[in-house]
């Protein structure tokens, strides 16, 4: 016979892991499954400096065990594992975790996040752990002194070439367009700092390098009449292209905008349009993506999977 649960969670960040707070105390014994990363994307990161509650910051792995403990407290039952499918057709809601065991739910809160997005270039896996990363705030201490390109024109990579800025010698800001999409503060930013050098109109064809990234091959104003071949001797190759969000799996039955958010209904609550399932963090959340923001849509869907269990008793 297959388990069944009044409230399975999916995903471990700030999102997962507040929806299985509320859900405990609210005597739904919430399941959560970890996923691929448990954690979250938190858990690349070394420090948080913006949640409420630390002020001097916190580890942001120290932070996400907090989490952790703090709804293993109110009874949520955390396991290791992977949702492979899902199937939302009826009632209760099935869900499979390793391509193996069935789970039948009254109610699901997808928090499963988003993952940053790469250009598709071979290179990057040629050199994944290299000297390519997509976050500089993790990997960023091991170009202390050294040269580095961060590429995208959006908040995200400006933020990224400030802060590589404060360790590294050079900072290339590849930019495919003649600006920069980001905030104004953040372009003043980029541009009153001396060792970032901005690369408008730059696509990255590929990286040099033997055992690590040494350069990166650019083409600047491709297929324009002075298109020009630029090489970038660099260590360290940092994306900042944005995120997809973690939605594939659940597609065939909640509805998605074009680049793959969850769509909820109304908007600020974390209803889909699936009875009984709910999402909740970045992989509703194109626009703030922020681990606070997450931890409050995490504390909405329990709310309204426990409403929902109420009203369908
Ligand atoms: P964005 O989607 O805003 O920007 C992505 C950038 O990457 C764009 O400049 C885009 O270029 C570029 N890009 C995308 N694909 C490629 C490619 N294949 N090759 C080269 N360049 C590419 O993502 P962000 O992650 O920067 O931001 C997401 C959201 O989060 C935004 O709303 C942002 O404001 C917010 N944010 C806010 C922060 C803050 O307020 N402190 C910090 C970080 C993010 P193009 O412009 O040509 O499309």
């Amino acid at each position: 016979m297959n388990e069944h649960v009044k409230c399975l969670i999916i995903g471990s960040g700030p999102a997962g892991y507040t929806a299985a707070i509320y859900a405990g105390r609210a005597n739904l014994s919430p399941v959560l499954y970890e996923g691929m990363q448990p954690g979250g994307q938190l858990t690349q990161t070394t420090e948080v400096e913006n949640f409420p509650g630390y002020p001097d910051g916190i580890d942001a792995n120290m932070m996400m065990s907090d989490f952790r403990a703090q709804a293993e407290r109110f009874g949520a039952d955390i396991r290791f594992g992977v949702v492979t499918s899902v199937d939302f057709s009826g009632h209760p809601h099935q869900v499979v975790i390793d391509e193996s065991t069935t789970i039948e739910a009254d109610t699901v809160i997808i928090a499963t996040g988003a993952s940053a997005k790469y250009l598709g270039l071979p290179d990057e896996q040629k050199f994944a752990g290299k000297g390519v990363s997509a976050c500089a705030t993790c990997d960023g201490f091991f170009y202390r002194k050294k040269r580095v390109a961060v590429v995208g024109g959006g908040d995200t990579a400006c933020e990224e070439a400030t802060y590589l800025a404060g360790l590294c010698e050079k900072v290339y800001l590849i930019v495919r367009k003649p600006f920069l999409r980001a905030s104004k503060i953040m372009q003043e930013r980029v541009l009153n700092t001396p060792n970032i050098e901005v690369l408008f109109e730059h696509n990255t064809l590929g990286l040099i390098g033997n055992d690590g990234v040494e350069g990166a091959r650019l083409v600047k104003r491709k297929g324009e009449p002075d298109e020009e071949i630029v090489e970038i001797k660099i260590d360290g190759f940092f994306l900042a292209i944005g995120h997809h969000p973690n939605s594939e799996l659940f597609s065939r039955y909640v509805t998605t905008d074009e680049a793959g958010y969850i769509k909820t209904f109304p908007a600020e609550t974390p209803c889909t349009n699936i009875p009984g399932v709910f999402a909740a963090g970045d992989v509703a959340d194109p626009r703030y993506r922020q681990a606070v923001v997450a931890a409050g849509s995490g504390c909405k869907a329990a709310m309204e999977a426990e409403r929902f269990i109420a009203e369908h008793k």
